[in-house]
């Protein structure tokens, strides 16, 4: 009998059905049947601790018997309040205000509609146009889908119903480029801000690492470059961290590569562990003082029913408690080590006439191939080498869970390798 589920980005003609999860301990999963799969994708880049991490069940077990919801509206709780504190003390000096909402695209929403409310309090309504960058993805919603790639990137055919807004090329210089080498990207940086400032509100940007649009891995130097720019045109700077935060590359934040702080950034994925979905969108006193004021429009005009989820909070200040009590940068350096050594320093793969490029970064890793075509059926040949391995167009990732051992991520990089040298 067919599922009436339907699945996210699937193809309906052709879908085959899904094969169903019972259970996952560590990096694997379990399929009904027996079958284990080692996910190479911790599940869309979110689980970070791995599956059923047991102080992270402990934690939602426990907050489930003393409250599991109550609206943020008017009220508060210990787990809202204290991971607001825990997030200004890890994110980079001078975000001290937290605003929680339910997914990685709606912490997005939140931050645009927060920038642009800034510059209306601040007597600059005409700012009220975004300005992102070309491979950009930032979400599924409407405001999210305007500022994703327009051309390359999945929601081009919804051009017509969404909001027009400004895009700069993507940037080009590699993470461990000479700054000089960043000068082309900035110059078409500063000239589409010459050109629109007076209606841009914010430039947003995934830092170091587009994600989604194809695993462009930038450089720190760009970021500093972006963060001048944004004060030199009056341009507030929102690091989307949806995808890097957490270590994905390689320190707590993308940010912290770049020592640059910017006027919003916002958290999901990694937030909870992916034990259950949740956003904080964290905002500078420059912008949180602004909304300080006595007419009417100074209140910020949101509130999603699950903002602050009580059960969220809670796993998420035991994720985080984990990450550093049990030394996680170490374990995604030597992540990046078994990485480089099986992906980068392999000359036979970059020589494979499929293969464009191979890059890594922290806990992260593509091989991306000329033609997205070279990648149909990777999925069933890795499910039958016991690995999870799910590409995004023409590129062939892993950001393994945080808890993957040397041997398992060896498994992964051989698994991603035996593809293009069977094909
Ligand atoms: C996944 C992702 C989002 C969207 O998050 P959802 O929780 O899926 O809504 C936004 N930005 C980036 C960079 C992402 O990787």
């Amino acid at each position: 009998m067919t599922s009436p589920v339907w699945h996210p980005y699937a193809h309906l003609k052709t879908q085959r059905p899904a094969p169903k999860v019972i259970g996952g301990e560590g990096p694997r999963f379990t399929l009904e049947g027996g079958e284990t799969l080692l996910d190479a994708t911790c599940s869309w880049w979110c689980m970070i601790h791995g599956y059923a991490h047991p102080r992270l069940v402990a934690a939602i077990r426990e907050q489930a018997g003393e409250l599991c919801h109550v609206m943020l509206g008017g009220l508060t709780h210990e787990p809202a309040d204290r991971l607001a504190r825990e997030l200004t003390r890890i994110t980079p000096e001078g975000l001290n205000h937290v605003f929680y909402s339910d997914s990685g695209s709606v912490g997005m929403e939140v931050a645009m509609k927060m920038a642009v409310q800034y510059h209306q309090l601040r007597g600059r309504p005409g700012k009220h146009r975004l300005l992102s960058l070309m491979k950009a993805y930032h979400g599924d919603t409407a405001g999210c889908m305007a500022v994703c790639d327009p051309e390359e990137g999945m929601h081009s055919l919804f051009a017509g119903y969404l909001p027009r807004h400004h895009f700069a090329p993507a940037p080009t210089a590699p993470f461990d480029a000479e700054p000089e080498a960043v000068q082309a990207d900035l110059a078409a940086l500063r000239a589409v801000l010459e050109r629109h400032h007076e209606e841009i509100a914010a430039l947003l940007m995934e830092p170091l690492l587009q994600a989604a649009g194809g695993l462009n891995m930038t450089s720190p130097h760009y970021l500093k470059g972006a963060r001048e720019l944004c004060d030199e045109f009056d341009v507030l700077l929102v690091f989307d961290e949806v995808a890097t935060g957490f270590g994905r590359t390689g320190r707590m934040f993308a940010a912290d590569h770049a020592d640059v702080t910017p006027d919003i950034m916002v958290l999901s994925k990694g937030l909870t562990g992916g034990y259950l979905g949740h956003a904080a969108t964290l905002a500078s006193d420059r912008v949180h003082d602004t909304f300080v004021g006595d007419s009417p429009e100074h209140a910020f005009m949101h509130g999603p029913t699950f903002m602050g989820n009580p059960l969220a909070c809670r796993v998420a200040l035991e994720s985080l408690a984990v990450f550093e009590e049990e030394g996680y940068l170490d374990k995604i350096a030597a992540l990046n080590r078994v990485l480089r050594e099986t992906l980068l320093d392999d000359a036979a793969l970059a020589a494979q006439p499929s293969v464009a490029d191979v890059r890594v970064l922290g806990a992260t890793a593509v091989i991306e191939a000329r033609d997205g075509a070279a990648l149909a059926g990777v999925g069933d040949w890795a499910r039958e080498q016991g690995v999870w391995l799910r590409p995004i167009g023409r590129w062939l990732y892993t950001m393994p869970a945080y808890i993957t051992s040397e041997a398992d991520m060896r498994r992964i990089t051989d698994t991603m390798k035996g593809w293009f040298r069977r094909a």
